[in-house]
């Protein structure tokens, strides 16, 4: 499968990505956990992105097409990919669609988690995530068994830099300015599914329908 994940942040991409990654082998491909391990590892990249990121803008097209373009050739992407946060402006997708086009590939379809406000909201504030491996918690939800540490590597778990009430409402404005019109864009291209939900079990059905088309 060649999937793009699209819904705003907290809509479930992640959660999603990783689920349909154990049923054939597609790998899931964060553009936000790339920028995360290069800010953890105190690479230069890190250090070109940390501030946008912390406030919730978007960092440049330039740079993320820049680590695309490398990561999509890499072996593991042979089996298919779901990529998760990636593209994220209309110049993104316009790259993105260049690229196929030069490697003869082809998007299987564009999944949208078209999920309410108010539970976007709800569901960034309360989540955690391990600082190690990336595994999502939710203190209401799904917290970990042990308070602040990864049940998957026992790391620490934290409240990520952008997702503080302010770099949230941030992230949604940027969402609804930059990456909404992503949704029309494939729609355009006969290639949006849309689903009001991240119950694994709708979005799969969704998957298998438009995949049988
Ligand atoms: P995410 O984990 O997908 O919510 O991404 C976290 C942050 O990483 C975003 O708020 C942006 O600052 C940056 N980021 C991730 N993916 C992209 C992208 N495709 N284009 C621009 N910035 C991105």
């Amino acid at each position: 499968m060649k999937i793009i994940l699209l819904g705003p942040p907290g809509a479930g991409k992640g959660t999603i990505a990783k689920a349909l990654m154990q049923l054939d082998g597609s790998v899931q491909i964060s553009t936000g956990d790339i920028l995360r391990a290069a800010i953890a590892a105190g690479a230069e990249l890190g250090k070109q992105v940390e501030a946008a990121m912390a406030a919730g803008d978007l960092v440049t097209d330039d740079l993320i097409m820049g680590i695309m373009e490398q990561r999509l050739q890499e072996e593991d992407c042979q089996q298919g990919y779901l990529l998760d946060g990636f593209p994220r402006t209309i110049p993104q997708a316009e790259a993105l669609k260049t690229m196929f086009a030069k490697l003869g590939e082809k998007l299987d379809c564009a999944l949208e988690l078209d999920i309410p406000r108010d539970v976007i909201i709800d569901r960034l504030t309360t989540r955690r995530t391990c600082t190690n491996c990336g595994e999502i918690y939710n203190v209401k939800f799904k917290p970990p068994k042990v308070e602040g540490i990864c049940d998957v590597c026992g790391s620490a778990i934290v409240q990520r830099d952008d997702e503080t009430e302010e770099a949230i409402e941030n992230r949604l404005q940027v969402y609804n300015q930059q990456t909404a019109p992503l949704v029309e864009f494939y729609r355009d291209e006969g290639l949006l599914v849309s689903v009001p939900t991240s119950e694994l079990e709708t979005v799969m059905a969704a998957i298998k329908e438009r995949l049988q088309d």
